[in-house]
Order: C-alpha cells, then structure tokens, then sequence
C-alpha cells in the first residue's frame, strides 16, 4: 500500500510502498477514506535528529477516517464497511485522565509507548492504518469522511479550548482568534454556535481573513502592533474576555496577553515556540494562560453531534493521497486555506 512517510531528519516527505498491517487481537484495520494534514507535522519535521522522539521511518497524517477492511479478536463494537473517524490521541484507557475520556492528558502514555497514529505510531495518510482499540473509532454514519476527518483535530482542539474557557464567553462577550487556518477556520464557528460572544478573528493572511468573514466572525482584522489597540477599541477599552491563540509563536503569544482583559482567558493553542510571562502585574489582573491539547473522546462525539446538525463546516482543500508531499511544502508556504485533506 502507498504510505506518506517521513524518513529521515531534515529530508521532505515521500510517498512509499509498504505491507498492509493485519490487525492483532483488539486491533482494527481502516481503509482509509480521508486524511486531514495538520500544521503541527511542519513542527514535528523540524524537530533536530538528536531530540526526534518517534522511530522512523513514519507514516505522517494524525487525522484519519476510514471504513472497517478487518478486526481482531475481541473486537465487536464495530463491523466491516463501517464507516468511523480515528480519535487520536491514544491514551493507556485506565488511568484518571482516560477513565474521564481524556485520553489527550493521560499519565501514562508516554511511559508505556502508546502514541497517536502520525505522531509515532503509524498515520492515516497511506491506503490502511492500524487502530490500537475499538474505543478510538467513532462511526460517522452517512456523514462525508472528507468533510468530516477535519473534526477530529482541527475541530477537536478548539472544541476542547472552547469548552474550558466557557466561564468567559457569556453573552456580549469578547473572543479573539489568531490565527483562522485549519483550527482557527473551525474555532470561528464553534464559538458562533456554542457561545454569544463577538467574534474578532485576526492573521496576517488576507485570504484567512476573507475566510474568517465567510464562517460566521464579526470582524477580522491585520495581526499586527495594532490589533491589541484595535480590540480595545472593539470592547470600549476593556480587551477581549478569551484570546485563543492558534499560532503560538512569540508576537502573537504577546499580542494575547495585550489584547486580554481583566479576568480574561488566554488559551494557547499553537506550538509556534512563543512563551507568555506570568507574574503579577504581568498580565491584566486574574487573567488566566493556559495551553491545551487535542480533546477528550466524549468531546469528539459532542462535535460531531454538532457538525450533524450543521453547526460547523470545514473548508476542505481536496487532494490525492499522492500529493501528500506537496501539501506539507503548500502549507509550509501559507498556501492552504482552511484544512487540505488527502483521500486515498
Ligand atoms: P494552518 O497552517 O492551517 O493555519 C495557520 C494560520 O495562522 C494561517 O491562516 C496563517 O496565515 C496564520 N498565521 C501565521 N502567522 C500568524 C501571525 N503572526 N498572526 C496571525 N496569524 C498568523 O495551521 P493549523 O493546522 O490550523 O495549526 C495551527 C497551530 O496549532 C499550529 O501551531 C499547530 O501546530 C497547532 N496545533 C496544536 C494542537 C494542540 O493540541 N495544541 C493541535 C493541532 C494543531
Ligand atoms: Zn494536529
Ligand atoms: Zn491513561
């Protein structure tokens, strides 16, 4: 089967030939229908050899949906033809974290070797992928796969952000997006649909901003030194009462706490390598900063119970499965408008 594989340290990726995995026992075997390509795989093949923490060759693509090709023993929760979405962020299942579903925060993952499929263990962007267990499939019905594999991470996370920052977000509220790519696109409308907060959306992109606009934000604005004086402006100099950070390198990390009011939150979503000091005076008063990642399993099914309703739609780039290599140097080169999605 063709696998999009990351091979060696500093080198782009490249499509190869590989066995089909026959699943063990509790394993399943997707033919995969859709791949989501995500940013933070730009990240991960930037990593230096002596901290790349994954074994390689590896098989790219941590957002994956597919149709049941075959089962192990033990497996009966899911049928052949079946068609699911991968939940990624594969914990231990028994630890606290997981036993509340959140297998994005488990204490033991890392410890026992367990990692999510793209991310060290093989990926969705290749003809089959290898599921470890049949508590990570979540059946989409009749819904699109290539409209659908977004969610489960480019919806997942800022679902997850959302849904935390929930206490900031009453009516009238202010929220702030920076950055509308493939998380930022979907974070616009969940905070449409699941709040009654106003929307500011802000990139450097003229073309996410016109996205922006187009998924339901109120404004969207240049992120530049004058946005944080811009969303004052906005909130009668007040700030903004949630910031969700979907770059995370320095000068947007800065401008999130600038443009946070008091008693904000400021959430971190991207792995842009900026930091945000904390200390009293630092930030407006009672702000909080966090980072998150991914999203629980339970919230993987609330979204797309949601999408179901037609609450959120992804703006889907569509390529083949072969042009893997191609997307990574397009979204390398900002020329990718809300998510690319590879189908085999
Ligand atoms: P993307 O490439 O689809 O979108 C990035 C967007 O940010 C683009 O619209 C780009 O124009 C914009 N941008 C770039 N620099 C900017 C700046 N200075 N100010 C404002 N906007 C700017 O990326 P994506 O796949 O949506 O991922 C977004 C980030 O989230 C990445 O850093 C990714 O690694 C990270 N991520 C984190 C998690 C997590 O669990 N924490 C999960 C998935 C992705
Ligand atoms: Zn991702
Ligand atoms: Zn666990």
């Amino acid at each position: 089967m063709r696998a999009v594989q990351y091979v060696e340290v500093g080198k782009a990726p490249v499509v190869n030939d590989v066995p089909v995995p026959e699943p063990g026992p509790g394993q399943i075997l997707l033919k995969v229908t859709a791949a989501g390509v995500c940013h933070s795989d730009i990240a991960v093949m930037s990593w230096p050899a002596d901290r790349f923490p994954y074994r390689l060759p590896l098989t790219l693509g941590h957002e994956g949906a597919g149709t049941v090709a075959a089962v192990g023993d033990g497996v009966t929760a899911v049928s052949a033809g079946e068609s699911v979405l991968v939940y990624g962020p594969w914990g231990c299942g028994v630890c606290r974290a997981c036993a509340r579903g959140m297998e994005n925060y488990c204490e033991r993952a890392e410890a026992l070797g367990i990692f999510p499929p793209g991310l060290g263990a093989p990926g969705a962007l290749a003809d089959y992928v290898l599921i470890d267990d049949q508590r990570h499939l979540v059946p989409i019905g009749d819904l699109d796969p290539v409209q659908t594999v977004p969610l489960t991470d480019a919806g997942l996370t800022p679902y997850h952000a959302i849904k935390r920052a929930q206490r900031h977000l009453y009516p009238g509220a202010t929220a702030v997006v920076i950055g509308v790519g493939g998380l930022g696109h979907v974070a616009v409308q969940l905070l449409r649909a699941m709040t009654g907060a106003t929307v500011v959306a802000l990139d450097v992109r003229q073309e996410s901003l016109d996205l922006a606009l187009k998924v339901g934000a109120h404004h969207a604005l240049p992120s530049d030194g004058d946005a944080p004086g811009a969303v004052r402006d906005l909130t009668g100099g007040e700030g903004a009462d949630a910031v969700f950070d979907f770059v995370g390198a320095q000068p947007t990390v800065d401008l999130a706490g600038k443009a946070a009011a008091k008693d904000a939150s400021v959430t971190i979503v991207g792995i842009g390598g900026g930091a945000l000091p904390v200390g009293f005076g630092a930030l407006p008063y009672g702000t909080t900063v966090s980072t998150t990642y991914w999203g629980g399993r339970s919230e993987l099914i609330e979204l797309i119970d949601l999408a179901r309703q037609g609450a959120v739609g992804v703006h889907v780039e569509r390529y083949g499965l072969e042009q893997g290599p191609e997307v990574y140097e397009r979204m390398h080169a900002g020329r990718i408008q809300g998510r690319a999605v590879a189908v085999p």
